[in-house]
């Protein structure tokens, strides 16, 4: 079974203006352990794209289907992470982590141990009493991303996640998360206008063509068994001509 089935999905908007065709027949499924990245020009739809999979938006016309069920609204089983961190500046380390759990009232002893072995694997357990404001944008990011996997989401939506970080941080940012996302064996979508991100990290990547945006292609990776976080996926021998075929799918300069 899929995990998630997209089916001939459109979305039109209607503003004051008129009506703008949005997305038009994209069907596309996501299996178990998947890491797929969209990729397409600024305002073709793809933040669109992922809430529709999230069930914030419904779609015009077309179905969307999460492990085998139709979505009705916001489902507790897709976790979401934005291009900023989106921690409260109020709340230091810990209570930011730990209150979406408490929100749902699944602030239990399993969990808070989840919680905490997380930060301790991925470098924040030292950093719990620290606001967000006294932390790098990485460990920001990482600590979005464990709150986000403190709640056991089956899907991971991540719409720019590394957008605005510096080009280097951003390097090293993208292949931490790459590497917490895959060790707790996660399955995960991922919307960049990066193209050198979209392949470091992805098992396939689907390029939108610009609106009314339908999937202009689909670009299978795969590389050799050394080439296993996404630094290292940069030196490898196929990346470039990997890069070739997406850049000349997409749509940027017309
Ligand atoms: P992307 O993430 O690819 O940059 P978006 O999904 O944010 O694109 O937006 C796609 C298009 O839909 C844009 O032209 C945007 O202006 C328009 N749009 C997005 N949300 C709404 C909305 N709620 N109402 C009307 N138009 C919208
Ligand atoms: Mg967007």
């Amino acid at each position: 079974m899929n995990l998630v089935e997209v089916k001939k999905v459109y979305i039109n908007y209607h503003t004051p203006q008129g009506e703008t065709e949005v997305l038009k027949d994209i069907s596309l499924t996501i299996e178990e352990g998947d890491f797929i990245s969209i990729i397409g020009p600024s305002g073709c739809g793809k933040s669109t794209l992922l809430n529709i999979i999230s069930g914030v938006i419904k779609p015009s016309q077309g179905k969307v289907f999460l492990e085998g069920n139709e979505i009705s609204g916001i489902d507790t089983r897709i976790g979401y992470m934005f291009q900023r961190d989106q921690l409260f500046p109020w709340l230091n380390l810990w209570d930011n982590v730990s209150i979406a759990l408490k929100i749902q009232g699944k602030f239990h002893k399993d969990a808070k141990d989840y919680l905490n072995s997380l930060l301790e694997s991925y470098g924040l357990a030292s950093f719990k009493n620290y606001y967000p404001h006294e932390l790098s944008g990485g460990m920001r990011q990482r600590a979005a991303l464990i709150r986000t996997l403190a709640l056991s989401p089956h899907i991971l939506l991540l719409d720019e996640p590394f957008a605005a970080l510096d080009y280097q941080t951003r390097l090293k940012v993208c292949d931490e998360i790459y590497q917490i996302i895959k060790s707790a064996g996660k399955t995960a979508i991922m919307v960049t206008h990066d193209i050198a991100e979209a392949i470091s990290t992805s098992s396939k990547v689907i390029v939108l063509s610009k609106r009314p945006s339908h999937i202009k292609k689909e670009v299978l990776l795969e590389f050799g068994d050394e080439y296993d976080t996404p630094l290292k996926r940069r030196e490898a021998p196929e990346f470039r001509n990997y890069f070739n075929a997406i850049w000349k799918e997409l749509d940027f300069n017309d």
